[in-house]
Parts: C-alpha cells; sequence; structure tokens
C-alpha cells in the first residue's frame, strides 16, 4: 500500500505572528510542521506498521517555500520513507484551491512510481484554519474523501472511518483510492527518537518545482486565487483590563468585581 500524507509548514503557535501583504509572514525560526498533521502521519505509519516488512510505503508531501522543508524532515523524524517539497515562486499567494492543485499534481507525480492507495491529510492547518483542503483535494483527484476520522482501518481494498459528531457517530466506508483527514482524536503521535532522528539526517528530501509536476504557473498563486485577502492587521491591544493584586484577600476582592457589574 502505498499512502501520501500532506503535512503543512505553519508559524509556532506560541510566536508572535505578523503578516506581509495580508498573508501570514512564515520563516524558518518559528515555523513547524501543523500540529494536527502529527495525527496524519501517526495514521500513514500505523497503517504501514499493520502490513508485512515491504509492504507499505509512505510519502510526506509540502507545498510552500523554502523554509517548508522543515515539514517534511519533521516527518522523516517520525519515520515516514520519503519526503517531498513542491516549491516555486509562482505558488506564492495559493488560495486552498491553487494550493489543492499542486498538491494533486504531486501525488500524479508519485503516481508514476506506483499507484497511490491513500491520502492522508491533517483536520486542520493551524495558520489557515479553513479545513477546505482535504476536500479540494479529494476533488482534484477526482477520488473518495473520508473526513474528520476519529478511526481509521483499511482492509480488502476499503477504508472505514468513524466520525463522531454532535448527535451522531457515523461509520463511513470508501473503496480505495481514497482522501481520509483525520482528527486529533484518532491517535497518539509518537516522539521521534534519537535512532529515528539520526537516520532522518541522512535521508533525502526531493523537491519539485511547477513544471516538474506539470503545473501551469498561471493556474496557481495569487492571480489565480478566488478569495483575496483585503486587510490583515494585530488584534488591538485589549482594554479595560483590571488586575487584582492579591494581598491575601484577592478572592474577596474578585468576588466584589463580579457582584459590581452584576456577574455574580
Ligand atoms: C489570498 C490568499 C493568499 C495566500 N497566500 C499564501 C501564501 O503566500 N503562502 C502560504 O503558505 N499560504 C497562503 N495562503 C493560505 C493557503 O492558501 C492555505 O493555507 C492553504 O490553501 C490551505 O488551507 P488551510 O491552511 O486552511 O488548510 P486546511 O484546509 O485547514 O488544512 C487541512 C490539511 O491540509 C493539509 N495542508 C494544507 N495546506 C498544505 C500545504 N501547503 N502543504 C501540505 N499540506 C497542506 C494539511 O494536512 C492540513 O492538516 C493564502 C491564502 C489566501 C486566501
Amino acid at each position: 500500500m502505498r499512502i501520501v500524507v500532506t503535512v503543512k509548514f505553519v508559524p509556532d503557535l506560541q510566536s508572535q505572528r505578523s503578516f506581509t501583504d495580508g498573508t501570514v509572514t512564515r520563516t524558518a525560526e518559528d515555523g513547524t510542521m501543523n500540529e494536527l498533521d502529527e495525527n496524519a502521519v501517526e495514521a500513514a505509519l500505523q497503517l504501514r506498521e499493520s502490513l508485512p516488512e515491504g509492504e507499505g510505503e509512505v510519502y510526506a508531501v509540502t507545498v510552500g517555500g523554502a523554509d517548508a522543508v522543515a515539514a517534511v524532515r519533521k516527518a522523516l523524524q517520525l519515520g515516514v520513507d520519503h519526503a517531498v517539497h513542491v516549491s516555486d515562486e509562482s505558488i506564492a499567494g495559493s488560495d486552498v484551491f491553487g494550493t489543492a492543485r499542486v498538491l494533486a499534481a504531486a501525488v500524479h507525480q508519485i503516481e508514476k512510481d506506483g499507484p497511490v492507495d491513500l491520502v492522508i491529510t491533517g483536520m486542520a492547518a493551524l495558520d489557515g484554519l479553513t479545513s477546505m483542503l482535504p476536500t479540494a483535494l479529494a476533488a482534484e483527484l477526482d477520488i473518495a474523501q473520508l473526513t474528520l476520522a476519529s478511526s481509521l482501518t483499511v482492509a480488502d481494498g476499503t477504508a472505514t472511518i468513524e466520525r463522531h459528531m454532535a448527535d451522531a457517530h457515523e461509520t463511513v466506508t470508501a473503496p480505495l483510492p481514497a482522501l481520509v483527514s483525520v482528527t486529533d482524536e484518532a491517535n497518539k503521535p509518537r516522539y521521534p527518537n534519537f535512532k529515528l532522528i539520526m537516520a532522518a539526517r541522512s535521508k533525502p528530501v526531493t523537491t519539485w518545482s511547477l513544471s516538474d509536476i506539470g503545473v501551469d504557473p498561471v493556474q496557481v498563486g495569487a492571480m489565480a486565487s478566488r478569495t483575496t485577502v483585503i486587510d490583515a492587521s494585530p488584534r488591538p491591544p485589549r482594554q479595560n483590563r483590571v488586575t487584582v493584586t492579591d494581598k491575601g484577600d484577592g478572592g474577596t476582592q474578585l468576588a466584589a468585581f463580579l457582584v459590581e457589574r452584576g456577574l455574580a
């Protein structure tokens, strides 16, 4: 079984984020692999490990600027077999449809060495947070999509997921090839151990440009985006904050504060 797992390079959630021309500034110093993609990598690794030795192969693919290579390097440390970084100046400013088009072309490029049975994505990227990429990618690839999986099994050419919703618990199946987006409930991602970190250092990362994967630059990038960021600005600092200094009467002060405003 050949599995492609998508991993996005995102700004570290703990870092101070900034914008350039209305889009998030992405630099290696504070960037990392999207945390929710660790669940996607883990799902792919668990499937590979459930197969006899040599019958499973996992590719990690990222689309992004030069710094985004850090995302697939992290996936290598976690244990994927191959890493692909699609990077091209013309991709800058792509919206979800452009990003999906590039990822789909990368999957097709991988298929030149053999069929891809499964594409696994995270449930959301912690910067863009649209959760639209999985659906857009499945549409580009023209394969079934099983989204928001809290568990995933594959048997007899069929993928089966469970999806927990507010008022329902669904079991959904699709024949392979299929795309599955997994939630953070799907598994507990592993930590890279020292052996894997050392092994990852010698594993190559394949870098493809748009021409390598047969994508016309006019179909992606800012000019092809169906959405436009009109303005972006940092959230203004919060106002009217009251700091209670506890000198032994902190609880009383808090209670008085709440009573005064009719909140208690
Ligand atoms: C006008 C506009 C300009 C933009 N300009 C830029 C830009 O210059 N640079 C930039 O990086 N982004 C840019 N973006 C954002 C970018 O297009 C989105 O982040 C991307 O389409 C994915 O959407 P998302 O982040 O909401 O992912 P979601 O749909 O929330 O992500 C779900 C899953 O999809 C996968 N995934 C998502 N994105 C990638 C990726 N790039 N590589 C591999 N896997 C992925 C991950 O597995 C992730 O868990 C721009 C968006 C707009 C609207």
